[in-house]
């Protein structure tokens, strides 16, 4: 079997061309050529006879396909499921601010984290992503955007948001994140990539020793330890205080935050007392808080509380100075707001839109 041409970081291109007695500057002609103009066919230009023949030869250049999009009514928000090479589908959506997007991309089909609230941890793990599957997400949605909205494909920020827990996946994740990085191809500011975690501590090692400049979210939904064992249950492994502790001592670079998500589910975690406890725990961190109303799916027991109780939550937490931030709900006509990514279950759902 062939391997994948987006497996390969600018590093291992030039390794296999040099392995090969190729011009290893065939390297970044190929990354201008898939990454920077998206090119989605086999590059036959300014690079010599013998290159062409052996990527021919040796790598695939086939990309995640296009199953099903969906486009909200609502907003410009669009939802991809792409069927992948084995069958398995993942979803990836395209989230608007400004004319722009951000691309919220899977890094495992399901997952394994199991969270309570999740619509993704309902199909349990499949299997991870690899590098090419992740980074065939966004050519595929930037080359939709080309096509469909022309002048509009401009994707400048990423995020590992949708199906997976992404530092559960860190090889391959890691490998896009070059990718994405590479000056050679789409050339994506560090500081544009987030990676978001429910406190997977081996994962969060890597990171800081492999890729610390790529922003971090944790998911942290209760200070409590009962109720984010609930919510969470790997913090029952990997515990929040000593997630927090491993963050703590993480050195962020200047103006880098790290972001952490707060979902609020009325009557389980969104009381004065709540934001006061999660103030206090957060107040004087390099943090960020994202407070991510709940997305409700069909099955789900959980309720999004009313809009006041949200302003009040984050009214406790301005006393803290603590930017926060209540993210607006976009696209969940579709059924691609936060934790309502389920492959499985779109086609059905998506039916009634
Ligand atoms: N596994 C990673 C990334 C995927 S989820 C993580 O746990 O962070 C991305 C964000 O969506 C997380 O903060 C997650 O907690 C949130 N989320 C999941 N289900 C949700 C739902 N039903 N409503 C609102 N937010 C949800």
């Amino acid at each position: 079997m062939k391997l994948s041409f987006y497996d390969l970081n600018f590093a291992d291109l030039e390794a296999v061309l040099k392995l090969n007695n190729l011009n290893t500057s065939a390297a970044s002609v190929l990354f201008n050529w898939h990454y920077k103009k998206k090119q989605t066919v086999q590059c036959k230009e300014n690079i010599a006879k013998t290159s062409i023949d052996f990527f021919q030869d040796h790598y695939d250049f086939s990309l995640p396909e296009i199953d099903t999009v969906h486009e909200s009514s609502h907003d410009k928000t669009v939802k991809f499921l792409f069927k992948l090479a084995d069958g398995h589908k993942v979803e990836t959506v395209l989230i608007p601010f400004h004319n722009k997007y951000s691309i919220c991309l899977s890094s495992q089909v399901g997952c394994a984290m199991n969270c309570s609230f999740c619509f993704t941890g309902k199909q349990g793990l499949h299997r991870n992503l690899s590098t090419s599957e992740i980074v065939g997400q966004l050519i595929q949605a930037w080359c939709w955007l080309a096509n469909n909205r022309p002048g509009e494909e401009r994707i400048l920020n990423i995020v590992f948001m949708g199906q997976g827990e992404p530092l559960h996946n860190f090889d391959a994740v890691k490998k896009a994140c070059e990718i994405f990085l590479s000056k050679h191809g789409t050339s994506i500011g560090i500081q544009k990539i987030t990676i978001s975690t429910a406190g997977y501590i081996p994962g969060l090692k890597r990171w800081r020793e492999e890729i610390p400049g790529v922003n971090l979210a944790l998911s942290l939904h209760s200070t409590l330890k009962e109720k984010r064992n609930e919510l969470i249950p790997i913090n029952k492994k990997y515990p929040l205080t000593e997630v927090l502790n491993y963050i703590d001592q993480i050195p962020l670079q200047k103006k880098q935050f790290v972001t952490y998500e707060y979902i609020l589910i009325k009557d389980l975690n969104d009381s004065a007392d709540d934001a006061k406890e999660l103030g206090e725990l957060l107040a004087g961190k390099s943090a960020y808080i994202n407070l991510i109303p709940f997305n409700a799916f069909p099955g789900s027991n959980y309720q999004q509380p009313e809009h006041d109780k949200i302003r009040q939550f984050k009214k406790v937490l301005d006393t803290y100075k603590i930017p926060t931030l209540i993210r607006a709900t976009k696209g969940d006509d579709v059924l691609a707001a936060c934790g309502q990514l389920n492959s499985k279950k779109t086609i059905q759902h998506s039916a009634q839109y």
